[in-house]
């Protein structure tokens, strides 16, 4: 049995990621569209765990976590991605439709469509974040470039004599 794509959307667009991170972690605004706590996913006393709850994903600079609403209830809840669409559409009220379909190509298929979908919201979203976010500061810099190092020298090591 698969999901319809529209009714994966339709979850995902019904969901309200705060309400549903904050099971696990409190979060507090910190932009526009970004809150931030700690992470769910690994011991930690200052928050690093952010989650824009417009894109609908999440991503922890401490222990890099990230991913969709999916995720998040896959992980959280020791789910497969059909349950956690299930769990996510009883609570957020989507009726879910289903589709016939070979189940081991279907498998396949919505493996590499979620996995694609994904990925290119999550970079999207969290490429702009790392360079924009004054709280991405640290990881900023240890993206940036930084001088090389001073070389040795001149040492000789063939003079044996
Ligand atoms: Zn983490």
């Amino acid at each position: 049995m698969r999901f319809t794509a529209d009714s994966r959307d339709r979850v995902r667009d019904a969901v309200d990621m705060v309400a549903l991170v904050s099971d696990h972690t409190e979060l507090r605004r910190a932009g526009a569209s970004e809150y931030v706590g700690r992470c769910p996913f690994h011991d930690e006393r200052t928050p690093s765990f952010g989650v824009n709850p417009i894109e609908k994903v999440y991503y922890c600079f401490g222990c890099q976590a990230s991913g969709d609403v999916f995720t998040f209830v896959m992980e959280t809840e020791g789910l497969d991605f059909p349950g956690a669409l299930q769990s996510l559409a009883d609570r957020f009220g989507v009726e879910l439709q289903t589709e016939q379909e070979d189940p081991k190509a279907a498998e396949r298929r919505q493996r590499r469509e979620r996995l694609q979908s994904l990925l290119g919201r999550a970079a999207t979203y969290y490429e702009r974040y790392l360079w924009e976010a004054r709280e991405a500061g640290p990881a900023r810099d240890y993206r940036r470039p930084r001088p090389p190092a001073p070389r040795p020298g001149p040492y000789n090591f063939s003079s044996g004599a």
